[in-house]
């Protein structure tokens, strides 16, 4: 089967700052791979120009059978965008919506879908996430694990065949991050795609089947759970270390 999401030899700039300096990966349908590195190795920037938020300078991209150069059209970008569901660390709710309202929102605008059958759709994906009981309530009645949590049932709303997740439990407590994560393990399990960048390593052991170590804007070791036990170069080894 062909790769759901592959990189060949990406660059990327900013101004004179080379941020991704020929990186390549593949990633098959129903995979799960972990993004570890230090902060600055360039693995948000990857990310974003896999769901094409920024251009590349050099190499190719493909997802999903869409193909992102350094030329790209606003319809290319549209369509890549459709498959390609994005979650940050910050989640960005609207604090005047409810949850229904939040996730519904993209739905009706994007997908111009009627309210009943985008409503439909919000209570799966809300269930998904162990949100169903929160549709009517608002963020601020929420916590950080649960907004987040509705973030990623916004994003499954609009059922992409890729999920990218960004440090999407950075910003929250121990114990709040664990309840993400679980909801992201069940998606894995079942059968979503899924680029995860993470400082957890814990979940990057356990939960992908494989993990790329970024340095410096490269693709430095790439590995399933072995390389946390045997890392083969001296540079992940020391990350390793650090983030014990
Ligand atoms: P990571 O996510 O691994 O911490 P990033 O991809 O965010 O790393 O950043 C990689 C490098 O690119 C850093 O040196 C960062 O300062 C730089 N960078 C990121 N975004 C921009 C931007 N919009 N403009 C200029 N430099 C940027
Ligand atoms: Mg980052």
């Amino acid at each position: 089967m062909s790769a759901a999401v592959s990189l060949r030899d990406v660059r990327k700039s900013y101004g004179p700052l080379e941020v991704l300096k020929g990186v390549s990966f593949d990633v098959a349908p129903g995979e799960v791979v972990a993004v570890i590195g230090a902060s600055g190795s360039g693995k948000s920037t990857a990310l974003r120009c896999i769901n094409g938020l920024e251009s590349i300078q050099g190499g190719a991209i493909e997802v999903c059978g869409h193909h992102v150069g350094t030329e790209r059209s606003e319809a290319q970008l549209r369509a890549l965008r459709q498959d390609v569901g994005i979650v940050f660390q910050s989640y960005n709710l609207f604090p005047h919506l409810t949850v229904e309202q939040n996730v519904t929102l993209a739905l009706r605008r994007v997908k111009r879908m009627a309210g009943k059958a985008a409503i439909e759709i919000a209570g799966a994906v809300l269930a998904q996430v162990g949100l169903a009981e929160k549709a009517q309530a608002y963020p601020e009645q929420l916590s950080g694990g649960q907004q987040q949590r509705v973030a990623i049932a916004r994003s499954l709303a609009m059922q992409p065949k890729v999920m990218l997740f960004d440090e999407v439990t950075s910003a929250l407590d121990p114990h709040l991050t664990g309840e993400v994560l679980r909801v992201m393990e069940a998606l894995a399990r079942d059968g979503m795609t899924m680029i995860t960048v993470t400082h957890e390593m814990g979940f990057a052991r356990r939960v992908a089947d494989r993990t790329i170590f970024m340095r410096a804007g490269l693709v430095w070791e790439v590995g399933g759970a072995e390389m946390f036990r045997a890392p083969r170069t001296p540079e992940l080894q020391q990350f390793l270390g650090s983030e014990l």
